[in-house]
């Protein structure tokens, strides 16, 4: 019989340690906010398959999309012989995307593959090569991707050399040690030490960092991009993989600013749970790149493409965005009342607009400092008492929530109720 620990034995035999492992559990099945082990057990998903879930487990209506695409074809590779979800969704998002038009829209199937494109794009449009990212950031684990992401361990250590040309200043996150005007310090004196303004193609900055923390970007620094980018003809890149989709209470995170950028990267909650990305931009940019620079075998699969059409109906009918907001108040109030309880480990920060709610694990609450230890257990808690819950953070102490936008208030709830017994004080 399968159980989860014949399954991980038959894994650790199977599959390289290289990929890791948030729970010991096997899948068996799932819907909207729940899933099954192969066991039987049910667990309440806060995860969402990392941000991918916004619209649910299998919603009704990306499944039937699903099944009619099925029936008709399931791959012909765009470059060969095109269709028209492929098309039909890039409009969509064209039209969708807080980005100043004409906009153009390419397709891919992972985020890694959405930012190293986003890269080559700008390269292309600028005949530049320099990237400028920030300390935190995560932009994907293939090669330009990792390079651009912002933490060595595990992104890159041991992993050969990082490609050239990309360039980290410090995230001035709220709460941190550096401000915004430090961070355009750092800027500038990257200009002056290491790379000429004229030779940056890219500024790539989430709107909110998400596996670095939850940290929005300050609205101050985002203003300051744009004017740097508009001076300097530097393309300004969004990366909305994990912020897009209504997480933030938007459509997208970089709707909360007062500014556009050039390019935008999307994936994850994109189709619903099936394998797509997209990068979005100012047709002027996006048509750099000459016919075959660009695209993919699987880039924009069909499949994919029907159930991202029927999550953006979703969307729409049933109010998401609204649901974000509701659900982060909701959450937020909830953890407001665990902070000072003096039976539970201390907790502060907590923060995150819309849905993309986190807050932090610390030793002391008066000196803050991480307690990444904790805060693995209260993951290993969560789960074994039947919670699907994540960490993240640079200093591993992060604990994020990424509920389905579609979760009822009753899961919700009850996933608190496991959240806040996860959070006992850990006797010594
Ligand atoms: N960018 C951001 C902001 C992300 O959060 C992630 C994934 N966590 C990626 C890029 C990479 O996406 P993928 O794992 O699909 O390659």
């Amino acid at each position: 019989m399968l159980t989860n620990e014949s399954l991980l034995r038959r894994r650790h035999a199977a599959v390289p340690r290289g990929v890791g492992h948030t729970t010991l559990v096997a899948a068996d099945r799932a819907l909207n906010s729940e899933i099954w082990d192969v066991e039987g057990k049910r667990y309440v998903d806060f995860a969402g398959g990392i941000a991918v879930l916004n619209t649910g487990h299998r919603h009704p209506r990306v499944m039937e999309a699903v099944q009619r695409q099925l029936a008709r074809f399931t791959h012909t590779c765009f470059q060969v012989v095109l269709y028209e979800p492929y098309v039909e969704l890039a409009e969509r998002l064209n039209a969708l995307v807080p980005i100043d038009g004409p906009v153009k829209t390419i397709l891919f199937s992972t985020g890694a593959e959405s930012t190293e494109n986003a890269v080559k794009i700008a390269r292309a449009a600028t005949g530049r090569s320099g990237v400028i990212a920030f300390t935190g950031g995560f932009h994907g684990r293939t090669i330009v991707a990792s390079a651009m992401t912002g933490k060595v361990v595990p992104y890159k250590k041991g992993l050969g050399p990082v490609v050239p040309d990309v360039w980290h200043v410090p995230f001035p996150a709220e709460g941190g040690p550096v401000s915004v005007e430090e961070t355009l310090r750092y800027i500038d004196f990257l200009f002056k030490a290491d790379i000429d303004p004229s030779r940056v193609a890219a500024i790539i900055i989430e709107p909110v960092q998400g596996e670095g923390g939850f940290h929005p970007a300050p609205v101050e620094l985002m203003i300051a991009l744009r004017k740097l980018c508009d001076t300097h003809g530097i393309v300004l890149i969004a990366d909305e993989v994990q912020t897009g989709y209504g997480r933030t209470g938007k459509m997208f995170g970089m709707e909360n600013y007062p500014i556009k950028p050039d390019l935008m990267t999307i994936a994850k909650s994109l189709a619903g749970g099936f394998p797509l990305s997209a990068v979005s931009g100012r047709a002027a940019i996006m048509d750099s790149a000459d016919p075959g620079g660009l695209g993919g075998t699987y880039a924009g699969n069909p499949v994919a493409c029907a159930a991202a059409l029927a999550v953006l109906d979703v969307f729409e009918d049933e109010e998401l965005l609204d649901r974000a907001n509701a659900i982060g108040e909701r959450l937020k109030g909830r953890l407001a009342a665990l902070e000072n309880r003096n039976d539970l480990l201390p907790i502060r920060a907590i923060r995150g607009p819309g849905a993309m709610v986190a807050f932090d694990i610390v030793r002391d609450i008066t000196t803050g400092e991480p307690d990444p230890e904790a805060t693995r257990t209260v993951i290993q808690r969560a789960w074994e008492s039947g919670l699907v819950l994540l960490s993240c953070g640079v200093y591993a102490n992060t604990v994020r929530i990424l509920v389905p936008l579609t979760a009822s208030d009753t899961i919700i709830d009850e996933g608190l109720d496991l959240l806040e017994a996860a959070l006992t004080r850990i006797s010594e």
